[in-house]
This record gives C-alpha cells, structure tokens and sequence, in this order.
C-alpha cells in the first residue's frame, strides 16, 4: 500500500519536471513508511540522523514524512525541528497536497498535478480499499489508515489504465481486506465483479494479482469468478496468523482454525491450480507452547507454497499493547525456527513437483548474484524463478523451463 502511494507521490513529482535524486543533495525527501510493524520504523528514524545531517550541509533541503509511521511516530517526530511535513497515510490526495506545500518556488503546478499519476514500474500497484475495519488486536492498520473505504471502479479502472500506460506489465489490486471490497460502496459492488471489471478491460494487461485476503471473506462465488479469468495469476494470500482458536480469539481475528481449514480447501477445491500462501505471528502473548503446536499442526495439513512468519512485536496504540510482550525473544526465534523447519519440508518436496514444466516468467532483471546470463523473475504461482538466457529478458514475460527447485525459489533456462 504505501509502495502504491509513493508511487502516485513520485509519478507527480516527475510530472512536474523534478528527477529523481541521486547524489544526496536533493530538493526534496520524502519517507513512506509502514508502521505494522517496528523494524520499518526503526530503520527511518535511524536514516533520518543522516539526512538530518545532509540538511545542515543544504538547508533548503525539505524532509516529509509519510504514511503509517508518520501517524505512530507522530509525538517524536513533531521534536525533530528539521522535519518539515507529517502527514499520516488516510488519504492518498491530502498527502499529495501535502507534498505540494514542500516544493521549491520554481515548480510550477499544473491544473491536472492531483489527478492519475504513476511514475511507472514493472508491477503497477493500484490500491482498491484504503484502511480496514477490521480490529485485530494486535494491528495498527485501522488506526493508522482509518475505516475501509472502497474506492469506486471507476478511479480503480482510471489508475490501472495509468499504471500500463506507464509500462506496467501486470497489475496488483491492493486492499488490506481484499474481500471486503465494495461493503461500503452504494452499489455495493463484489469484489469478484470489481476484478472481473479489470480483467475485462484491459486484455492487453497479461497478469492481474490481488492482496490480502481475510479467510472469513472467502466465498465460494469468488473463487469461481476467479478459477474462471485466464489473466488472474492463480495465487491466494490468505493469512490465518496462528493455528490455535485460543490465541485467535485474543486476536479478534473474527474467525477459528476450523473456518481457516474450511477456506483453504475450498480454493483447492475450485481453484485448485491456485498456490496458496499465509501470514503467520509468532509469539502472540498469549501463546503457549501447546497453541504453537497447533499452528504447526495447521501448517502441516495444509500443505502451504508459501509462509511469511513474523515475530510479534506489540504496536503502541492497538489493543494487544497492554498484554506487554511476554514471550522471550529466545523462545521466539526457537519457535521460528521449528516453523522454518517444517515449511522447508513441505516447500523442497512441493517445489520439486514443478521440474519438468515451463512456466510463464515476468522477468525482473538480472539475479542478485551477478552471474552473467542469469536472470530472475516470478512464475503465474509466486515463484521466484532464477533461469539462464542468452538474451536480457529484463521487463518481459519469458517461458522458463524449470530444471531445479529448492525450498524458496525455482531455478531453469528461458526456451
Ligand atoms: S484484517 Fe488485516 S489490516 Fe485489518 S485489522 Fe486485521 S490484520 Fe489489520
């Protein structure tokens, strides 16, 4: 989500004939930062020192900050006298017209600079719920972005147009309750038929992904919308947070392990060629022992392609704040580690059943160990792909036959 919003932020300032900034003189710096969970924060205000520092050399240098963390780190940030916007992440306009206000005189400001602006990547983020109104105890979300607000199909079909006129080559529709979508709208619109609306209208757009997804939303009618558009890429986030009804509770996750089990078969039962991948927290304050043991149990049968876990870490201002953080961070990272063990079972032994296919490949660029040939790139189903080409496939789609597979990724050669 912020991603997409810094990337509507930096697609006007492009518009306006500002570039970007490469040599730590800028103009203008801007953090768009979230705030689920402290790490991110952690890392902008120890940056901040530093371009603290760079505002002393170049004092008409302007520094924002945007977003989640600039609503939860608000009390500090309002000390930092070289800090000169806070504007919290509610509304995608406000923080553009804050902007606005920190742009040298010379800028001159079109009549349009507010409307659709990207700046243009491979994978065009167009968000189509701001906020949640869901209360999970131990998420800022509500706080930070405010309610759930649907935005009409309309906008949604105006800003995927701008991000493929800008050479996105596949779309992300973005809402932190996916499948909530259209609740708070007068025409009360589903979410399968908003995606239907953009599959539908962009043919040219070959590959249409959508986040996150809450397992008490999953209906029967949107996995046969979706099992039946060809361009949506078969691949379901659906984070379940914990295996134990116990902890779920404590959670106000608003649904249990037998609802979780339920939903996940239905996508196996209507779309079964969908991979399917989750969140999971780890050390919840009241979690047991015997509650991780059920969350490994649930990990076990369900047979995951993929699992981001997270240590817990309490957020000031949500409800699981007060419950303090009991669980010693050793016995966090040895839960973690169980859970690491028992994914990479599952994902070599999964991740094997793929050699042999060709798969479709949007091609990110060359890999990361810089080896000549190489490239990388994510399959239909997430996968990241590693693959050998004697051609630079970077920002195209690529057939990759998979030769290898190892507990995280897929590795081939571009036929
Ligand atoms: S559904 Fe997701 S975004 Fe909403 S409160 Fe729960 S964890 Fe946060």
């Amino acid at each position: 989500m912020n991603g997409a919003d810094s990337d509507s932020i930096e697609g006007m300032l492009l518009s306006l004939g500002m570039e970007k900034a490469t040599n730590g003189t800028a103009d203008l710096v801007l953090y768009n930062t979230c705030a689920v969970r402290d790490k991110a924060e952690h890392r902008m205000v120890s940056e901040l020192g530093e371009v603290a520092k760079a505002k002393r050399l170049y004092p008409s240098m302007k520094i924002g900050i945007l977003g989640c963390a600039a609503e939860s780190l608000r009390p500090s940030l309002e000390n930092r006298h070289y800090v000169d916007l806070i504007q919290d992440g509610k509304d995608l306009e406000e923080m553009k017209e804050a902007v606005l206000t920190l742009l040298p005189d010379e800028i001159e400001l079109t009549p349009d600079v507010l409307s659709t602006h990207r700046a243009g990547h491979l994978s065009g983020m167009v968000p189509v719920i701001r906020g949640c109104s869901y209360m999970c105890s131990y998420c800022i979300v509500p706080r930070t972005r405010g309610l759930q607000r649907s935005r009409p199909l309309e906008e949604i079909l105006q800003e995927t147009e701008a991000c493929l006129d800008k050479g996105s080559k596949e779309i992300y529709l973005l809402g932190q309750n996916f499948l909530a979508y259209g609740r708070d709208l007068r025409e009360g619109l589903k979410p399968e038929e908003m995606v239907r609306a953009v599959h539908d209208a962009f043919p040219e757009c070959r590959r249409i992904r959508f986040l996150t997804s809450h397992p008490h939303d999953v209906t029967r009618s949107f996995l046969e919308v979706l099992s039946s558009l060809p361009r949506v890429a078969p691949y379901f986030h659906l984070p379940f947070q914990s295996g134990s009804d116990a902890v779920l509770k404590a959670m106000r996750r608003i649904t249990t392990r037998a609802v979780v089990e339920k939903k996940m078969g239905w996508i196996r039962e209507i779309w079964p060629q969908a991979s399917i991948s989750t969140d999971i927290i780890i050390g919840f304050p009241t979690e047991r022992a015997s509650d991780f043991d059920d969350t490994l149990s649930l990990v076990d049968s369900l047979d995951l392609d993929f699992a981001y876990s997270f240590l817990y870490s309490p957020r000031p201002q949500t409800r699981a704040w007060e419950m303090g953080d009991p669980i010693p961070h050793t016995e966090k990272v040895d839960r973690m580690t169980r859970l690491q063990d028992l994914l990479g079972s599952i994902w070599s032994r999964k991740n094997a059943q793929w050699i042999g296919n060709t798969v479709s490949v949007l091609v990110e660029g060359p890999e990361k160990s810089g080896k000549a040939n190489r490239f990388t790139g994510r399959s239909p189903s997430w996968h990241p792909v590693h693959f050998t080409s004697d051609i630079d496939p970077t920002g195209t789609f690529v057939d990759v036959k998979i030769e290898r597979s190892g507990k995280t990724s897929l590795g081939g050669v571009h036929v």
